[in-house]
């Protein structure tokens, strides 16, 4: 998969909610509870220890909004946050500085969720994207998989599910 570090984080934060991935967090963050992640409410931040009173709010997806992602903004660090933000740090990166912004509470990195999300899109869609990043290098569609992709949109499987059985 050819796509850069940025286009692979657009496409997971548009397809992902914090509610989503949060269902998927390590054994160190088992206590948060992933349904109270509701858009427009406040909620604990997940990314510094926060257990009393609610130091985050959650920002739903907004269509006016080129990016359409959730953003969650923690008032006691004063950082705004992504869906993407709660996943482990990808692998081999040249610009280490990118790293800062990858939380590790959930056990995947970016190439992990995207591969799983990209590799189950439709044509349509992802025509869009390549539209909208004209320059971008994607991989061809991996065409074993397609009974899988079928089942997700059946609602057989969920992406984790899926994501298991590719690695
Ligand atoms: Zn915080």
């Amino acid at each position: 998969m050819n796509a850069s570090l940025s286009f692979q984080l657009s496409v997971i934060d548009f397809y992902t909610t914090f509610q989503y991935l949060l269902q998927y967090r390590s054994s160190d963050y088992i206590e948060l509870n992933p349904d109270s992640y509701i858009p427009d409410t406040t909620v604990f931040c997940p990314f510094h220890e926060n257990k009393e009173t609610k130091a985050a709010k959650l920002y739903g997806k907004n269509k006016e909004d080129q990016n359409q992602s959730e953003k969650l903004y923690c008032f006691a660090e004063n950082r705004l946050y992504f869906p993407h933000s709660l996943l482990s740090p990808p692998k081999n990166v040249v610009d280490k500085s990118v790293l800062f912004q990858f939380k590790s509470i959930i056990p995947y990195d970016p190439n992990w969720v995207f591969s799983a999300i990209w590799n189950h899109l439709p044509d349509t869609e992802k025509d869009y994207w390549k539209q909208t990043n004209p320059s971008l290098s994607i991989g061809e569609p991996v065409k074993k998989y397609g009974g899988l992709y079928r089942e997700y949109k059946e609602g057989k499987r969920d992406l984790f599910s899926i994501l298991k059985e590719l690695s």
